[in-house]
């Protein structure tokens, strides 16, 4: 039988699903500056809707002589999953408290039927710990007024987050009001159906404890339903209220990813033909190149223009090349597929096609006037099927602007 104490023991083959989380704020708090990523802390939870390895991405300041520096910042969202050091999620803790704190169920009995309803594996002291930590937080007696106060000496503002955590539908929902700076849960109280009074009675509790630490509450975040609403705004009429970053992205995600691959599609179909510009090069180049090489072989082409000892002349040479390169690049770009809601590949896109757009006009624009001919009048604008990838030439003309990709 394990012990409470010791960490909990995954079989070999758990497959974990993979919840990344992000720092909300990402403002340094002593000067401001955007901070950055610099570690990532995995951690293994056990969850209703399985087990879960939570990503979460560290930030800190990036400025050396920042005296927030040192310090790193967690995403504020993971303590709304599982308290720290947890091994279990809010979720499957809201089921034990639940079971045994109003249907009075003995401990084999929800480990039983935590067991066979969602394989969860656990021992009955653990249980017994995580009910004793129930009971603990619904009394709101885990707080001594000294402690507290000392931990929250060094903090000027302070964050304050509600939640109404309902593992079951048609059962009590548990209400939690946690303090993100220092990752507290501050009291919870089960519900069976809040009214907005209800639930406002709880925001005055907080409000209550707040003043009696003598701290300014900077910010709420709640999933923003009616109740916590007007609650919030009706005790705290002055403090901004947002949207739980987690609950947000949730609901937002499907229609952004699904907008953002109609207009990836869209993008895609309006640049096209892109082989057929690289043709045209190359056949150009061929024909200046010697017979030996095989002309309908685009590798071997691409090698005559990169190879230097085969440069037919150094004007149409380095101009082709940047033509080919515009072609790589653009090709990078239609091909790319990294993002998510917050960053949509599809904006990304759009942002890179249109530098590419910009650079294209300021070599037009230069070469008004001149004497070379600009070959991008005559570019074919006939849609290619598939693509294959080539390689686009090292070699690149020093007097010639570029597209300025970072
Ligand atoms: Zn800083």
């Amino acid at each position: 039988m394990e012990v409470s104490r010791m960490p909990y023991r995954w079989p070999l083959d758990t497959d974990f699903a993979l919840w990344e989380l992000d720092v909300l704020d990402r403002a340094c708090p002593a000067c401001g500056r955007m901070m950055h990523i610099c570690d990532h802390r995995y951690r293994r939870l056990l969850t209703l809707k399985g087990p879960v390895q939570l990503v979460c991405k560290l930030n800190h300041c990036p400025d050396r002589d920042c005296s927030s520096h040192a310090t790193t910042k967690s995403p504020e969202q993971e303590a709304a999953i599982a308290p720290p050091n947890w091994a279990i999620g809010w979720d499957v803790f809201c089921w034990i408290g639940h079971r045994r704190c109003s249907r009075h169920m003995s401990i084999p009995h929800i480990q039983s039927e935590l067991l066979d309803d969602y394989a969860i594996k656990l021992s009955d002291d653990a249980i017994a710990k995580y009910i004793r930590r129930y009971q603990v937080m619904l009394a709101a007696r885990q707080q001594d007024p000294e402690a507290l106060r000392r931990q929250y000496e060094s903090v000027d503002e302070i964050v304050l987050s509600i939640d109404g955590l309902q593992p079951e539908k048609g059962h009590e929902t548990l209400y939690v009001v946690r303090e993100l700076t220092q990752k507290r849960v501050w009291f919870a109280e089960p519900l069976i159906s809040a009214t907005a009074d209800e639930v406002r009675r709880l925001i005055a509790q907080a409000k209550a404890w707040a003043r009696s630490l003598n701290k300014t509450v900077g910010l709420w975040i709640s999933d923003k339903q009616d109740a916590f609403v007007t609650g919030i705004a009706a005790e705290f009429p002055d403090v901004p209220h947002r949207y739980c970053d987690n609950h947000f992205l949730r609901d937002l995600a499907k229609p952004v990813l699904e907008a953002d691959s109609h207009a990836k599609v869209q993008m895609r179909r309006k640049v096209r033909g892109l082989r057929k510009i690289e043709q045209a090069v190359l056949k150009q180049q061929s024909a200046a190149a010697p017979k030996s090489l095989a002309e309908d072989d685009p590798e071997a082409t691409l090698t005559v223009i990169a190879g230097p000892a085969n440069a037919p002349s150094l004007k149409s040479d380095s101009a082709s090349a940047v033509v080919l390169d515009y072609c790589a690049a653009v090709r990078g770009i239609l091909n790319g597929d990294q993002g998510g809601p917050l960053q949509p590949p599809g904006l990304q896109m759009a942002a890179a096609l249109k530098e590419v757009g910009e650079s294209i006009q300021r070599n037009l624009d230069a070469k008004k006037g001149g004497s070379q001919k600009s070959n991008s009048a005559g570019w074919p604008a006939a849609s290619t099927g598939d693509w294959s990838m080539s390689k686009p030439s090292k070699r690149r003309s020093e007097n010639t602007s570029r597209t300025s990709r970072r």
